[in-house]
């Protein structure tokens, strides 16, 4: 009996979301990532897993976060817009959602040693906090000039007791941080576990990360229920670094075309200035981490540096499913400058009394792009709080 393929936008057994995804990986890393692979479906879907994980989602992170309809936001707007408050999670943003979950995995591999990468230093925070928080051993890499630009989370990594190792190499920011941790992990296959902190790398971790951030989207969909008495917006909107922020707000959303999806990345300073972070506006295709997606690169396939006034969207690629929704049509890309969102930003700040992170400011922007109606039901991921930009924001408006 011939079987009808199903079609999903989820990723397949061999880690690919349509053409996009796969593992690209050197022969050395290849222990390492095969015992990810072959393990963390298994580990996942283990009753002791999932009561751990919870519980602590519960009482460590704060969750459930709750889903917050803007009255004031709305009526400016004219159309219903909620915001799913990640800015309460502990840490103050969603990457600590996936941190757990991998904390929690590495245990169970036997792992006694946690490597991470880290740009603005938010994903080695998070990754920080886990490792005080089971007493294992935790070393972030970092550019040598990301470490002098951020300084507030290299202190709070050592508060916690991390160790953070500067890459001195090439452009001294996350990319190198990238290549050292990688040949950290090459040197120590057996007792080290590397948390990445988005989407993005080899398969499993786009689909494994996306899984642990799903709790976005899984409890949007009660919080929908009792408020508007459906499961599903009309809309989800979330701004995109790697994605995995929108891949948790999307994630039970996006085999339900009903529900459509708005994908925001950072034009920089426009996206034709030779200063931007908008992947899919400017990207091609291309291998990065691990993983084939879409990229900035120059025509002989460099990468590109790219740029945002936010730290968390400064990424010259996007995770493999995020290339595929675009690719396929399945989600609307927008990208927004600097300007527009910090404007955003001030916007929220003063009509809801809630300060967001630039990342997050960003998908607040597109209302000049969209056309919302009277009863469209929207839920805008809110990612993180923006204390930590508040110098960002001062410079800029000279507040
Ligand atoms: C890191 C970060 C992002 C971008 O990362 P994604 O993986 O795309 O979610 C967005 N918002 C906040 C608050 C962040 O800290």
């Amino acid at each position: 009996m011939m079987m009808t393929e199903q079609l999903s936008y989820h990723a397949d057994e061999k880690g690919y979301y349509g053409d996009f995804g796969g593992a690209f990986i050197p022969e050395m890393l290849y222990p390492n990532v095969e015992e990810l692979r072959s393990h963390y479906l298994d580990i996942i879907g283990e009753t002791s897993f999932q009561e751990e994980f919870q519980a602590l989602l519960r009482d460590y992170v704060g969750r459930p976060t709750p889903l917050y309809f803007a009255k004031r936001l709305s009526e400016k707007y004219g159309t219903k817009i909620y915001l799913k408050r990640e800015d309460l999670c502990h840490t103050g943003a969603h990457k600590v959602n996936n941190t757990i979950g991998q904390i929690l995995l590495a245990q169970r591999l036997g792992k006694k040693r946690i490597i991470a990468e880290t740009g603005a230093g938010q994903h080695g925070v998070a990754t920080a906090t886990v490792c005080a928080l089971m007493g294992i051993e935790c070393i972030v890499y970092m550019g040598a000039v990301d470490i002098e630009r951020q300084a507030p989370n290299v202190a709070r990594m050592k508060m916690l007791g991390a160790k953070v190792v500067p890459a001195t190499s090439g452009s001294k920011t996350l990319k190198d941080a990238t290549n050292e941790a990688i040949r950290d992990w090459i040197n120590n296959p057996v007792d080290t576990h590397y948390i990445i902190g988005s989407v993005v790398g080899p398969h499993p971790y786009p689909d494994m990360v996306a899984r642990f951030q799903a709790i976005i989207s899984k409890e949007t969909k009660k919080q929908l229920l009792e408020k508007e008495g459906r499961e599903d917006p009309d809309y989800v909107i979330a701004c995109v670094g790697g994605g995995s922020n929108a891949a948790g707000m999307y994630y039970h959303y996006l085999d339900n075309p009903k529900v459509k999806i708005i994908a925001v990345e950072a034009a920089g300073k426009g996206v034709s200035s030779g200063e931007s972070a908008a992947t899919t506006a400017l990207g091609k295709e291309g291998i990065i981490h691990g993983s084939k997606t879409l990229l900035m690169q120059t025509g002989d396939g460099q990468i590109t540096e790219p740029y945002s006034i936010s730290a968390g969207l400064d990424y010259p690629g996007i995770g493999p499913m995020h290339a595929h929704l675009y690719r396929s049509g399945r989600a609307q890309f927008v990208s927004v400058t600097d300007e527009a969102a910090m404007q955003a930003g001030i916007e929220v700040s003063k009509l809801e009394g809630i300060i967001p992170a630039i990342e997050t400011s960003h998908a607040f922007a597109i209302f000049d792009q969209m056309d919302f109606k009277e009863d469209d039901v929207l839920v805008f991921n809110l990612s993180g709080r923006g204390d930590k930009d508040l110098q960002t924001y001062i410079d800029y408006f000279g507040l």
